[in-house]
């Protein structure tokens, strides 16, 4: 594995300290993208892109992202046993140093794919397959040492969140699927194990049942310290309850050929921000930036920013 190329953390911990700074759980994904499609498909008609990118996608974007911030990332996924687990596998571990180590390939299951279409700047997705069963009993009894955790607010790793919390990892949450409906109460309940969550405006809304961005941020507030709505190309908007800061941030006006895992790039962006404990808005500036840049390029989770390529924009 080449060497790691920048320690955002190396202010703030050992780089010789054992462990991860971030232990992401979840399902790996294959995304497939179609980008600038003129609309979406209409039976029995053909359309073409203008791009096209195949990535690992999932528990994955944020893995991905986080590594090439220098975090050292640690992933507990399954991931399916076929060509895309192959594919998936080595893309991560040989080229993004993403740790593995908790990882498994599940015989005889097939990887999940998500289709998305980009339209515009906006997106539609076609997915098939289920999230795989990683998890609690694999990941409980052998907590890793980690600085940070992240985990999709699915009922799955409610087990997990909790042990995760007890043992002293700060955790982060998203949204991975539909949060309204039977389940929001269960999910919204689960939300006392978080440090921070920071769904997007439309999943932040369905979970707290407001009808507007603001209203569901503060909704959010009440129960997790770090409370963050991103709002597509509107930007960003978060509330630190123990500080007392409230921050909006607007996007940089970018062209977005491809916003696949853009919340998932604000996420580990915002993590190493937190890490390295900076003021409320210059992590979501930073965050910011991060899903700005990544927007721009086609590739899902292969088009997360670097270092190298944030410098010029982040002085
Ligand atoms: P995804 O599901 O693709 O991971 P999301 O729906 O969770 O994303 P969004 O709110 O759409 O999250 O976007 C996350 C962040 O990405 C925004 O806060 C912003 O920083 C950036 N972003 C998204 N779309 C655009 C855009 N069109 N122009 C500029 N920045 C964008």
């Amino acid at each position: 594995m080449p060497a790691r190329p920048f320690d955002p953390l190396a202010a703030v911990r050992s780089p010789a300290e054992p462990g991860f700074d971030l232990l992401l759980a979840g399902t790996v994904f294959q995304d497939i993208i179609f980008t600038g499609l003129p609309h979406g498909p209409e039976p029995g008609t053909e359309i073409w892109s203008d791009g096209m990118g195949s990535c690992p996608g999932g528990v994955a974007n944020q893995a991905i992202a986080a590594a090439r911030l220098g975090l050292r990332t640690g992933l507990a996924a399954a991931f399916g046993d076929d060509g895309y687990g192959d594919f998936n596998w080595k893309i991560l571990s040989n080229q993004e140093h993403v740790d593995l180590s908790l990882s498994r390939r599940v015989p005889g299951w097939h990887s999940p794919v998500t289709v998305s279409l980009c339209v515009d700047q906006d997106r539609s997705l076609v997915t098939h397959g289920h999230s795989a069963p990683v998890t609690n009993s694999e990941l409980i009894g052998k907590p890793p040492k980690a600085l940070a955790g992240i985990a999709e607010l699915g009922l799955e790793m409610e087990t997990w969140a909790r042990a995760a919390h007890a043992s002293g990892v700060k955790l982060f949450g998203d949204v991975g699927w539909d949060p309204s409906g039977e389940w929001a109460p269960v999910r919204l309940e689960n939300l006392k194990y978080f440090y921070a969550f920071l769904p997007n405006q439309r999943e932040a809304m369905a979970f707290t049942g407001k009808d507007n961005p603001w209203s569901a941020l503060y909704a959010l507030a009440d129960r997790v310290p770090v409370a963050v709505v991103t709002l597509g190309a509107q930007g960003a908007m978060a509330v630190d309850s123990e500080t007392g800061e409230e921050e909006w941030v607007p996007s940089l006006p970018v062209k977005a050929h491809d916003p696949t895992g853009a919340g998932d790039c604000f996420d580990a962006a915002f993590i190493v921000g937190t890490l390295a404990g900076w003021p409320l808005g210059d992590r979501l500036r930073f965050a910011n930036l991060c899903a700005s840049l990544a927007v721009q390029e086609v590739g899902g989770s292969l088009a997360a920013p670097g270092w190298g390529d944030i410098a010029d924009w982040w002085k």
